[in-house]
Protein backbone atom coordinates (compact mmCIF):
# COMPACT_ATOMS: atom_id res chain seq x y z
CA UNK A 1 0.00 0.00 0.00
CA UNK A 2 2.84 2.69 0.73
CA UNK A 3 3.85 1.68 -2.79
CA UNK A 4 0.78 3.00 -4.13
CA UNK A 5 0.65 5.56 -1.96
CA UNK A 6 3.85 6.84 -3.35
CA UNK A 7 3.06 6.63 -6.76
CA UNK A 8 -0.29 8.27 -5.97
CA UNK A 9 1.52 10.88 -4.72
CA UNK A 10 3.94 11.04 -7.97
CA UNK A 11 0.82 10.72 -10.02
CA UNK A 12 -0.82 14.18 -8.23
CA UNK A 13 2.65 15.74 -8.45
CA UNK A 14 2.56 15.07 -12.27
CA UNK A 15 -1.40 15.57 -12.67
CA UNK A 16 -0.22 19.67 -10.79
CA UNK A 17 3.12 19.75 -13.39
CA UNK A 18 1.07 19.13 -16.19
CA UNK A 19 -2.20 21.99 -15.00
CA UNK A 20 0.54 24.30 -14.79
CA UNK A 21 2.58 23.93 -17.98
CA UNK A 22 -1.02 24.28 -19.52
CA UNK A 23 -2.03 27.18 -17.73
CA UNK A 24 1.48 28.62 -18.82
CA UNK A 25 -0.23 27.65 -22.89
CA UNK A 26 -2.62 29.58 -21.74
CA UNK A 27 -1.28 32.46 -20.62
CA UNK A 28 0.77 32.57 -24.23
CA UNK A 29 -2.40 32.09 -26.14
CA UNK A 30 -3.96 34.89 -23.80
CA UNK A 31 -0.48 37.18 -24.74
CA UNK A 32 -0.64 36.30 -28.55
CA UNK A 33 -4.69 37.44 -28.72
CA UNK A 34 -3.82 40.44 -26.56
CA UNK A 35 -0.86 41.84 -29.56
CA UNK A 36 -2.56 41.27 -32.67
CA UNK A 37 -6.26 43.13 -30.71
CA UNK A 38 -3.48 46.17 -30.51
CA UNK A 39 -2.17 45.47 -33.98
CA UNK A 40 -5.95 45.21 -35.28
CA UNK A 41 -6.75 48.28 -33.55
CA UNK A 42 -4.19 50.46 -34.76
CA UNK A 43 -4.73 49.65 -38.31
CA UNK A 44 -8.55 50.04 -37.76
CA UNK A 45 -7.54 53.36 -36.76
CA UNK A 46 -5.00 53.64 -39.96
CA UNK A 47 -7.77 52.94 -41.94
CA UNK A 48 -9.94 55.02 -40.59
CA UNK A 49 -7.30 58.01 -41.12
CA UNK A 50 -6.87 56.81 -45.06
CA UNK A 51 -10.55 57.12 -45.51
CA UNK A 52 -10.85 60.59 -44.24
CA UNK A 53 -8.31 61.59 -46.40
CA UNK A 54 -9.62 60.13 -49.83
CA UNK A 55 -12.51 62.17 -48.99
CA UNK A 56 -10.61 65.25 -48.25
CA UNK A 57 -8.71 64.60 -51.63
CA UNK A 58 -12.05 64.31 -53.52
CA UNK A 59 -13.15 67.13 -51.86
CA UNK A 60 -10.00 69.07 -53.30
CA UNK A 61 -10.19 67.57 -56.77
CA UNK A 62 -14.09 69.12 -56.73
CA UNK A 63 -13.01 72.42 -55.55
CA UNK A 64 -10.07 72.53 -58.25
CA UNK A 65 -12.62 71.58 -60.93
CA UNK A 66 -15.09 74.80 -59.91
CA UNK A 67 -12.27 76.93 -59.95
CA UNK A 68 -11.02 75.90 -63.20
CA UNK A 69 -14.74 76.40 -64.53
CA UNK A 70 -14.74 79.97 -62.81
CA UNK A 71 -11.88 80.71 -64.32
CA UNK A 72 -12.94 79.54 -67.40
CA UNK A 73 -16.15 81.74 -67.14
CA UNK A 74 -14.15 84.38 -66.13
CA UNK A 75 -11.88 84.18 -69.63
CA UNK A 76 -15.22 83.61 -71.55
CA UNK A 77 -16.75 86.97 -70.16
CA UNK A 78 -13.38 88.83 -70.92
CA UNK A 79 -12.92 87.76 -74.55
CA UNK A 80 -17.19 88.71 -75.12
CA UNK A 81 -16.53 92.13 -73.86
CA UNK A 82 -14.74 92.56 -76.56
CA UNK A 83 -17.35 92.86 -79.13
CA UNK A 84 -20.18 94.09 -76.74
CA UNK A 85 -21.75 97.43 -78.17
CA UNK A 86 -23.85 98.62 -75.78
CA UNK A 87 -23.21 99.96 -72.27
CA UNK A 88 -25.86 98.24 -70.87
CA UNK A 89 -24.51 94.68 -71.84
CA UNK A 90 -20.94 96.09 -71.13
CA UNK A 91 -22.28 96.47 -67.32
CA UNK A 92 -24.32 93.07 -67.37
CA UNK A 93 -20.75 90.94 -68.18
CA UNK A 94 -19.02 93.41 -66.11
CA UNK A 95 -21.24 91.97 -62.87
CA UNK A 96 -20.94 88.39 -64.04
CA UNK A 97 -17.46 88.95 -64.04
CA UNK A 98 -17.23 90.06 -60.81
CA UNK A 99 -19.33 87.81 -58.80
CA UNK A 100 -17.07 84.65 -60.87
CA UNK A 101 -14.04 86.51 -59.15
CA UNK A 102 -15.53 86.73 -55.83
CA UNK A 103 -16.24 82.83 -56.57
CA UNK A 104 -13.16 82.00 -57.53
CA UNK A 105 -11.58 84.05 -54.17
CA UNK A 106 -14.07 81.92 -52.11
CA UNK A 107 -12.83 78.83 -53.38
CA UNK A 108 -9.24 79.78 -53.42
CA UNK A 109 -9.92 80.15 -49.71
CA UNK A 110 -11.58 76.84 -49.38
CA UNK A 111 -8.35 75.25 -50.56
CA UNK A 112 -6.14 76.68 -48.84
CA UNK A 113 -8.01 75.37 -45.40
CA UNK A 114 -8.43 72.12 -47.44
CA UNK A 115 -5.09 71.69 -47.97
CA UNK A 116 -3.86 72.59 -44.54
CA UNK A 117 -6.13 70.09 -43.20
CA UNK A 118 -5.09 67.35 -45.54
CA UNK A 119 -1.54 68.45 -44.75
CA UNK A 120 -2.04 67.72 -40.74
CA UNK A 121 -4.19 64.56 -41.34
CA UNK A 122 -1.20 63.43 -43.82
CA UNK A 123 1.22 64.05 -40.78
CA UNK A 124 -1.15 61.77 -38.60
CA UNK A 125 -1.33 59.30 -41.07
CA UNK A 126 2.47 58.91 -41.36
CA UNK A 127 3.02 58.50 -37.94
CA UNK A 128 0.10 56.26 -37.52
CA UNK A 129 1.83 54.26 -40.22
CA UNK A 130 4.96 54.27 -38.69
CA UNK A 131 3.04 52.92 -35.09
CA UNK A 132 1.40 50.52 -37.44
CA UNK A 133 4.52 49.15 -38.99
CA UNK A 134 6.33 48.80 -35.59
CA UNK A 135 3.38 47.18 -34.05
CA UNK A 136 3.40 44.82 -36.76
CA UNK A 137 6.73 43.93 -36.63
CA UNK A 138 7.12 43.50 -32.77
CA UNK A 139 3.32 41.31 -32.87
CA UNK A 140 4.99 39.25 -35.51
CA UNK A 141 7.94 38.79 -33.46
CA UNK A 142 6.41 38.38 -29.73
CA UNK A 143 4.06 36.04 -31.38
CA UNK A 144 6.55 33.97 -32.80
CA UNK A 145 8.71 33.51 -29.54
CA UNK A 146 5.25 32.98 -27.49
CA UNK A 147 4.16 30.60 -29.52
CA UNK A 148 7.89 28.40 -29.66
CA UNK A 149 7.27 28.55 -25.66
CA UNK A 150 4.09 27.27 -26.17
CA UNK A 151 5.46 24.27 -28.64
CA UNK A 152 8.14 23.65 -25.89
CA UNK A 153 5.96 23.40 -23.12
CA UNK A 154 4.00 21.21 -25.55
CA UNK A 155 6.94 18.49 -25.37
CA UNK A 156 7.17 18.93 -22.04
CA UNK A 157 3.45 18.59 -22.08
CA UNK A 158 3.59 15.27 -23.82
CA UNK A 159 6.32 13.41 -21.64
CA UNK A 160 5.00 14.55 -18.57
CA UNK A 161 1.80 12.67 -19.57
CA UNK A 162 2.95 9.25 -21.04
CA UNK A 163 5.00 9.93 -17.97
CA UNK A 164 1.63 10.07 -15.94
CA UNK A 165 0.20 7.21 -17.56
CA UNK A 166 3.29 4.71 -17.08
CA UNK A 167 1.99 5.73 -13.02
CA UNK A 168 -1.54 5.27 -13.54
CA UNK A 169 -1.17 2.05 -15.39
CA UNK A 170 0.52 0.40 -12.08
CA UNK A 171 -1.94 1.87 -9.63
CA UNK A 172 -4.09 0.11 -11.61
CA UNK A 173 -8.12 1.18 -13.00
CA UNK A 174 -10.00 1.63 -10.36
CA UNK A 175 -8.06 3.78 -8.03
CA UNK A 176 -6.58 6.15 -10.47
CA UNK A 177 -10.60 6.35 -11.53
CA UNK A 178 -11.65 7.08 -7.77
CA UNK A 179 -8.32 9.85 -7.56
CA UNK A 180 -9.45 11.58 -10.85
CA UNK A 181 -13.16 11.69 -9.72
CA UNK A 182 -11.42 13.15 -6.32
CA UNK A 183 -9.64 15.60 -8.75
CA UNK A 184 -12.21 17.24 -10.41
CA UNK A 185 -14.67 17.21 -6.96
CA UNK A 186 -11.65 19.13 -5.19
CA UNK A 187 -10.16 21.42 -7.75
CA UNK A 188 -7.33 19.43 -8.14
CA UNK A 189 -5.99 17.99 -4.81
CA UNK A 190 -6.89 14.00 -4.92
CA UNK A 191 -4.89 13.29 -1.79
CA UNK A 192 -4.47 14.94 1.48
CA UNK A 193 -1.65 14.65 4.23
CA UNK A 194 -2.89 13.41 7.95
CA UNK A 195 -1.17 15.40 10.13
CA UNK A 196 -1.79 16.33 13.76
CA UNK A 197 -4.72 14.24 14.00
CA UNK A 198 -6.16 16.07 10.97
CA UNK A 199 -6.73 16.12 7.29
CA UNK A 200 -4.78 19.00 5.82
CA UNK A 201 -7.46 19.22 2.75
CA UNK A 202 -10.42 20.16 4.85
CA UNK A 203 -9.33 20.87 8.21
CA UNK A 204 -11.22 18.13 10.25
CA UNK A 205 -10.15 16.41 12.67
CA UNK A 206 -9.43 12.39 11.47
CA UNK A 207 -11.00 9.69 13.88
CA UNK A 208 -8.14 8.38 15.75
CA UNK A 209 -8.77 4.83 15.34
CA UNK A 210 -7.94 5.93 11.67
CA UNK A 211 -5.03 7.55 12.30
CA UNK A 212 -3.51 4.60 14.24
CA UNK A 213 -4.91 2.60 11.09
CA UNK A 214 -2.69 5.00 8.70
CA UNK A 215 -0.06 4.83 10.44
CA UNK A 216 0.13 1.01 9.41
CA UNK A 217 0.05 1.71 6.43
CA UNK A 218 -1.44 -0.96 5.38
CA UNK A 219 -4.76 0.36 3.56
CA UNK A 220 -5.56 3.09 1.56
CA UNK A 221 -7.70 5.23 4.00
CA UNK A 222 -10.10 7.96 2.70
CA UNK A 223 -10.84 11.18 4.80
CA UNK A 224 -14.25 10.66 5.92
CA UNK A 225 -15.09 14.33 5.54
CA UNK A 226 -13.86 15.59 2.39
CA UNK A 227 -12.79 11.96 0.95
CA UNK A 228 -9.51 12.94 -0.44
CA UNK A 229 -6.94 9.77 -0.46
CA UNK A 230 -5.05 10.25 3.05
CA UNK A 231 -0.90 10.57 3.35
CA UNK A 232 1.18 10.25 6.29
CA UNK A 233 4.04 12.15 6.54
CA UNK A 234 5.23 12.14 9.79
CA UNK A 235 5.39 9.94 12.89
CA UNK A 236 3.25 8.13 14.99
CA UNK A 237 0.63 10.18 17.09
CA UNK A 238 1.80 10.39 20.26
ZN1 LIG B 1 -10.45 15.85 4.54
Amino acid sequence: MKKKLELLEQLQEADKGIDEQLAAQNGHRTAISRLQEELTALQQALAERQEEMAALQQEKSALEVALQTELDNIRRSETNMKEIRTNKEFQAVGREIATARKQVADIEEQLLQLVSRIDELQTGLDSLLCDCNECETSTTQGAAEMQQAIDSLQKSIDSAVSGREAIAKSLGGNLVRRYTQLREQRRGQALAEASDGSCSGCNMQLPPQLYNMLFRGEEIFFCPHCQRILILKQGQPS
